[in-house]
């Protein structure tokens, strides 16, 4: 029902960053190489993002919004072993209960649409752009709820948390080129090459990507992989510890302070590392469902991938020490 989606929508989408995430996951589940996106007044007139991923079928144009419609997964026991960013079928239908959006999607062997949703009504447009992949636009934000309000009031915050958002994907995604505009002002556009040191310079600057080491270790269950920056260039705050695990970025308290610990017992405890870090492991090892946003992770084996974590971070360090 309409409220049921009203519900929802305040889990998944809370606020306009969370649907950008949303919505730049679904081009990169889709596998597009470029992904643009377009946000004015820091999401809350529009949010527009552009791929050429291997787009929508025309079949299933009206599942889009649909709660729990997801082309993602193929049985139950998918769950445990998920490799896409989507799975649960709900982005889609929660922003399309607090917005109005237009999709527009050609996928490789199926007709071209667009169709503009709103208050659960359908409109097919015909006139369309002939290309692979998909364009979302996504208007309005929060016009039937309250919240419309509260991010008005703060639309400096929300834009920096989209810049976050939006950088975290470029560093987790070496591999796509990812470009963010606002208000027809570029802030970045990562060259999709595969590098992860030319992302951390286009984000950090150049003083920091000069001062980067590539550090990579493993366990029997884990890779560890990616660049951390010297203690000199350090900031103040925790915020700079960019973490992965198979391409998806995380926050874990205790994997945070691994790292943490093994810089302080070499430098000054004010001062917070820069670092970037994936992990790889077996996705069965993984829960990745314990939150909506799906942001906090449930580990198995965690001693050992905290150890693992700590040991290459302290090593790499003292070798820089040499
Ligand atoms: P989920 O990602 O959990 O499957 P969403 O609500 O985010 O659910 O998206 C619903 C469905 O819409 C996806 O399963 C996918 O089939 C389709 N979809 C959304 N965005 C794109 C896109 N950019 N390219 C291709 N398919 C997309
Ligand atoms: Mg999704």
């Amino acid at each position: 029902s309409d409220i049921q989606n009203k519900i929802a929508a305040g889990e998944v989408v809370e606020r306009p960053s969370s649907i950008v995430k949303e919505i730049v996951e679904n081009s990169l589940d889709a596998k597009a190489s470029v992904i643009e996106v377009f946000i004015k007044n820091s999401g809350m007139d529009s949010i527009k993002v552009v791929d050429n991923g291997l787009g929508i079928d025309y079949d299933d144009r009206k599942l889009l919004f649909e709660r729990h419609a997801t082309s993602k997964l193929g049985k139950a026991y998918d769950l445990f072993e998920i490799r896409s960013l989507g799975f649960r079928g709900e982005a889609l239908a929660s922003i399309g209960a607090v917005s109005k959006v237009t999709v527009e999607s050609m996928s490789e062997n199926s007709t071209a649409f667009k169709l503009n949703y709103s208050a659960g009504h359908y409109e097919e447009d015909t006139v369309w752009q002939e290309r692979q992949g998909t364009i979302i636009e996504i208007s309005d934000l929060f016009y039937n709820t309250p919240a419309r309000y509260k991010y008005v009031k703060n639309l400096r915050t929300e834009a920096g948390k989209i810049i976050d958002i939006m950088q975290r994907m470029a560093l987790n995604n070496p591999s796509v080129s990812i470009r963010l505009v606002f208000d027809d002002k570029e802030r970045f556009k990562t060259p999709g090459n595969g590098s992860l040191k030319e992302v951390i310079h286009i984000l950090y600057g150049m003083q920091v990507s000069t001062n980067t080491v590539a550090v990579s270790g493993d366990s029997p269950d884990y890779k560890v992989s990616g660049y951390i920056v010297k203690p000199e260039i350090t900031r103040s705050n925790r915020n700079y510890i960019n973490l992965s695990i198979n391409q998806r970025h995380i926050r874990n308290f205790k994997l945070s302070q691994a790292i943490i610990d093994a810089y302080h017992t070499l430098q000054a405890k004010d001062k917070y590392p820069l670092v970037f870090l994936n992990i790889t492991m077996d996705p069965k090892l993984l829960d990745v469902n314990v939150h909506p946003s799906k942001v906090e992770v449930k580990l198995s084996k965690e001693r050992e991938l905290l150890e693992l974590v700590e040991n290459t971070v302290r090593r790499a360090l003292l070798d820089l020490n040499l």
